[in-house]
């Protein structure tokens, strides 16, 4: 069974064609500039050759057009026809309360992503675009399944979810924390049950998926408790161009001396702090570090600070869930930084963490238990794997309406 992964914004289509006889990736790639000039397809193959061509996308059916044609003509056609794509697997960001779980694309499911499209204006309308585009180039008869960013998250409790605002505006207005990186935490804490040889059932795990984006979650017995990204994934720890969590009340302020709008200072927070807004150079953690290591003192803060709130977190966490057996580090930060890892594990050994500090360094960006044998709570490298998550997801469904 193959299986075509779809990650949609409003002007970009990401994609994964996944083989699920061995779960490898035949083909993967990006059309790029939808409904912009100077569209773009980039395709990479399993044998690493690389395809780019500029291509006018005027809306995501063209996208798909293309998608169809890279992958079905000529010499690196990877599939003969399109019959041997048995179903496609959307991520769709925001899910709010209506979805703790993955679930087939139906009209009416499709229109309650768009009714939820103010919870996540820059990303809902695209996925709801990009559904029924692939409708249209693939037919009524390919299914197509929905997976959902903020679905693990479901299971919060409300002590956890809610905000200390006026009842009425979750309410009126469903504002509460939903988390976000969920396919992410489901993968790597159910892949480090494996690995421990456990049922995630009987564990209390933390997660630490960082990259650009980033966030935190609290995994009890199988079940997320809570997370650090919240109404949006601009709360918790400090990120590349996002602030984390900050008094709302600094907020109003900046906006009140700045005369800045809402939509300003949303942006403000989201693409000019963080990482990039503190050092005031970089997003990026790799030109963060080697900058703070050249004596930039604001790289370093913007370091210091990151690596601080993620400590809190796992402290904060280990104290929600009475306990903690395992700490698991994802995402391009995660998985690639020895550092990163070494200073948050730092000084940790009163809760019973205890990095094995050599093999920490050795092992990057793979598999591997980086924590030392004798350490009550186990430290693992998990490289994530969002799309296979949403293929198995896929395939689950489609086996079940077959
Ligand atoms: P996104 O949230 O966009 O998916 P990624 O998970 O790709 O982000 O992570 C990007 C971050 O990972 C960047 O800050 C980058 O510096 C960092 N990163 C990627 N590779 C490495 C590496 N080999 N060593 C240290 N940091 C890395």
């Amino acid at each position: 069974m193959k299986i075509l992964v779809i990650n949609a914004g409003s002007s970009s289509l990401k994609y994964q064609l996944i083989d699920m006889e061995d779960e490898h990736v035949i083909a993967k790639g990006n059309c790029d500039r939808i409904g912009i000039d100077g569209g773009c397809i980039t395709h990479k193959l399993a044998n690493g050759k690389v395809i780019t061509e500029d291509c006018q996308f005027n809306d995501h059916a063209d996208a798909f057009k293309k998608l169809v044609e890279v992958l079905t003509k000529g010499c690196d056609a990877v599939v003969k026809n399109l019959n041997e794509i048995t179903a496609i697997g959307h991520r769709i960001v925001q899910g709010a309360e209506h979805f703790s779980e993955s679930v087939l694309a139906t009209d009416e499911v499709v229109q309650k992503i768009e009714d939820i499209s103010d919870l996540a204006p820059l990303h809902n309308p695209g996925h709801v675009q990009a559904i029924r585009a692939c409708k249209k180039v693939f037919g009524p008869d390919v299914p197509e399944v929905v997976v959902f960013d903020t679905a693990f998250h479901q299971t919060m409790p409300p002590k956890a979810y809610m905000f200390g605002t006026p009842y009425e505006y979750y309410e009126k207005y469903n504002v509460r924390k939903y988390g976000f990186h969920g396919t992410s935490h489901r993968f790597v804490s159910n892949k480090l049950a494996k690995c421990l040889g456990r049922d995630l059932k009987d564990l209390k795990v933390i997660t630490c998926h960082l990259g650009n984006g980033s966030s935190i979650a609290a995994i009890d017995h199988g079940k997320c408790v809570d997370t650090s990204m919240g109404f949006t994934p601009l709360d918790g720890i400090l990120m590349g161009t996002r602030s984390g969590c900050i008094d709302a009340s600094a907020v109003l302020y900046i906006m009140e001396n700045e005369k800045l709008t809402a939509s300003e200072m949303n942006m403000i927070l989201n693409k000019q702090s963080g990482y990039l807004g503190v050092s005031g150079i970089t997003s990026d953690d790799r030109d963060l570090r080697k900058a703070a290591a050249e004596g930039n003192k604001r790289a370093k803060l913007a370091g210091e600070m990151q690596r601080y709130h993620i400590k809190k977190y796992i402290g904060a966490y280990a104290a929600a869930m009475g306990g903690l057996d395992a700490i698991v580090f994802t995402g391009g930060i995660g998985e690639n930084s020895a550092s990163l890892r070494e200073e948050v594990c730092d000084h940790m050994q009163f809760l019973g963490i205890e990095l094995d500090t050599d093999k920490n360094i050795m092992c990057n960006a793979q598999e591997v238990e980086v924590s030392m044998p004798y350490s009550k709570v186990k430290v693992w490298i998990i490289p994530t794997n969002e799309e296979l998550l949403i293929a198995r997801d896929t395939k689950e469904i489609v086996e079940k309406i077959r």
